[in-house]
């Protein structure tokens, strides 16, 4: 039996899914050893973007690769089993996504995808190079 309301089971999947990935812990980490300060989960805005830095009209979302349809990464193959189900979810994912990008651009707010695969050890200091890059802008 389910012993959760509804609401309740939602709420706990959102963050079970969505919350302190570990690519996004190691983005968070990297911010701020780069001396940048962010809010987390800015709720009222499009997408709830995983990273918000105010000061800078700047957000960042840490994408997986899978769920969100990094184009042409390894990670992101679609398994071969009920691969139309697959694509059409992870269609839908990145029409969202793009939508969500493009509101928050129409907002004024600078935005940023990083993706899973780009948040490996040895790819660390590529990735804050870019992430600066970005911040100065
Ligand atoms: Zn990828």
């Amino acid at each position: 039996m389910d012993s959760f309301s509804k609401e309740k089971r939602s709420q706990i999947m959102s963050k079970v899914k969505s919350k302190n990935t570990t690519p996004e812990l190691i983005v968070r980490r990297l911010l701020h050893k780069m001396g940048y300060r962010f809010r987390l989960h800015r709720t009222d805005l499009p997408g709830k973007p995983d990273i918000v830095l105010p000061k800078h009209k700047k957000v960042i979302f840490v994408n997986g690769c899978f769920w969100h349809g990094h184009n042409n990464c390894k990670k992101s193959q679609l398994p071969e089993t009920n691969k139309e189900f697959w694509e059409d979810k992870i269609s839908r994912n990145i029409k969202r996504d793009t939508e969500n990008i493009i509101k928050l651009i129409e907002m004024g707010w600078g935005v940023l995808t990083i993706w899973d695969c780009q948040t490996k050890k040895r790819d660390l200091e590529k990735l804050a190079i870019i992430i600066d890059n970005f911040l100065r802008k």
